[in-house]
């Protein structure tokens, strides 16, 4: 999978693409990130990004003829998604079908966001990560990374299977039943007999009853 990022802050990306297993999918290239420095598309001496809103009130939005250059210069067909707090929440669901893709751009807003023209014209989703507000668009977007990168094919080891996880069909959508390993007694707790006793039905039996 192909995935362009336009971000005034490439430098934030650093860290979690470099570690663990987003490193090593990026490594197998079965990820393939390309970052783009929105502020290179700036406009004039300054290189200007964003401007004061249409209307009045506090905050800067970014600017069409900043953001939609910085768009285009993509090739391909992206499948374009903004971030916004206003957007449909993210889930494991969308997560799974977004990682069937060949080829994402993700736009990450900043200050109060980007001119509604380049979400009405240039995007085709927009995603929220949660019902909170954070600074800019970057964190959603490496959450969306990391998410994806679990989904495709060939990242997770065979230790690591994203097949029975919390939210997936496996689990029927729930969440995940508790995980326990030595030492069996830690501090006078114990772990649930059941999974000690080597019946593998009996243990589906109480994995599938601690799902919620
Ligand atoms: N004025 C906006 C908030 C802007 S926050 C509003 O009230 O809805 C600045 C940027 O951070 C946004 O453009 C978006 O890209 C990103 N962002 C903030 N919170 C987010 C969330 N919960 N999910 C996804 N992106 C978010």
């Amino acid at each position: 999978m192909q995935i362009d990022i336009l971000t005034l802050f490439p430098a934030m990306f650093e860290g979690p693409l470099s570690e663990s297993i987003l490193k090593r999918a990026r490594e197998k290239k079965l990820l393939e990130i390309a970052l783009h420095d929105l502020r290179s598309f700036g406009l004039g001496q300054y290189h200007q990004i964003d401007d004061s809103p249409y209307g009045g009130g506090a905050g800067m939005v970014m600017r069409a003829d900043a953001v939609v250059p910085a768009i285009e210069s993509v090739e391909k067909k992206p499948h374009r998604i903004y971030f916004s707090p206003r957007g449909k929440r993210l889930t494991q669901e969308r997560v799974e079908e977004l990682s069937k893709k060949d080829h994402l751009l993700l736009l990450c807003g900043h200050y109060e966001g980007v001119d509604q023209r380049v979400i009405d014209g240039w995007i085709d989703e927009e995603i929220s990560i949660g019902d909170y507000v954070l600074t800019g668009g970057e964190l959603p977007a490496m959450v969306l990374i990391d998410a994806l990168a679990r989904q495709l094919p060939g990242v997770l080891g065979k230790d690591e299977s994203a097949a029975e996880e919390s939210f997936s069909a496996a689990l029927d959508r729930k969440k995940e039943y508790p995980h326990y390993t030595r030492p069996e007694d830690f501090r006078g707790m114990k772990v649930p007999e059941v999974l000690l006793s080597g019946n593998h039905k009996e243990i589906e039996k109480w994995r599938k009853s601690q799902l919620h």
